[in-house]
């Protein structure tokens, strides 16, 4: 096995500032930043500190205003709307704190819509079973618990195989005990499928599951630290 990781993302001096009439809001103040293929990345941070705008940034729903940011050989901070909509179509799948799921669609439809656009996507069946819910395939979101549904929305996102999955506080909304489960469901898909995985999460027991925890102040990468414990990164098997 090599030992050398492969860069998914490098990030150098990268900068988002708002500017709403005469003031200026900086939401990321000069992030330098690299992740490995593979890695389950964790990003803490108090509200306000940046997290959302990094991952928005990074899954190119967004784009930095100074500073660089390329996904392997392409130079995100530079693909036009068109170049990032396709980046995004097949290399990324994010889960939000909200679900968004079509109330009106059973599971397997919610997440046969992403399969449908993609190149070469999962059965909607093997999505929802990697999940836990090979036995709720025909019921609608009104019939499934909060957990449940972030589960669905899970499947969806993981569905096209994406090569990174990035989670925006994907257990905000649910209980302890229920997020720990689906941060478990995020964790055993980067172990089983090897990709590359960026959570954003206040919740405690994610830091043991990490192989890196990154914290976020002001706009700035406050601190880093990488979990030894933890195997190493797996290699994307999809
Ligand atoms: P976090 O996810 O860590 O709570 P965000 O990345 O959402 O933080 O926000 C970082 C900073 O940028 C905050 O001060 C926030 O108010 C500001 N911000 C985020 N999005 C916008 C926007 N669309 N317009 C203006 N300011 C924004
Ligand atoms: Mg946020």
């Amino acid at each position: 096995m090599s030992d050398t990781p492969v860069r998914v993302f490098q990030a150098r001096g990268l900068k988002r500032f708002y500017r709403m009439g005469d003031v200026t809001i900086q939401a990321l103040r000069g992030i330098d930043l690299d992740l490995h293929a593979g890695e389950l990345v964790v990003m803490l941070g108090a509200s306000g500190s940046g997290k959302s705008t990094l991952l928005n940034i990074l899954g190119g729903l967004d784009v930095a205003s100074e500073g660089s940011l390329h996904y392997r050989e392409q130079a995100l901070t530079h693909a036009s709307q068109r170049q990032l909509t396709e980046f995004r179509r097949h290399h990324v799948g994010f889960v939000f704190q909200f679900y968004n799921l079509i109330s009106s669609l059973t599971a397997r439809e919610n997440v046969a819509i992403v399969t449908d656009i993609s190149r070469d996507p999962l059965p909607p069946e093997e999505a929802l079973a990697m999940v836990g819910l090979e036995q709720r395939l025909d019921h609608f979101p009104s019939q499934l618990s909060g957990g449940e549904q972030q589960r669905v929305a899970i499947a969806r996102a993981i569905a096209k195989r994406p090569a990174v999955l990035l989670c925006d506080e994907p257990t905000g909304a649910l209980d302890s005990r229920t997020g720990i489960r689906v941060l478990e469901v995020l964790e055993a898909i980067n172990r089983t499928t090897g990709t590359t995985l960026a959570i954003i999460t206040h919740n405690e027991v994610i830091g043991d599951m990490a192989d890196r925890v990154i914290r976020l102040r002001d706009g700035k990468i406050d601190a880093m630290h990488a979990n030894a414990l933890r195997r190493p990164p797996a290699t994307l098997r999809w």
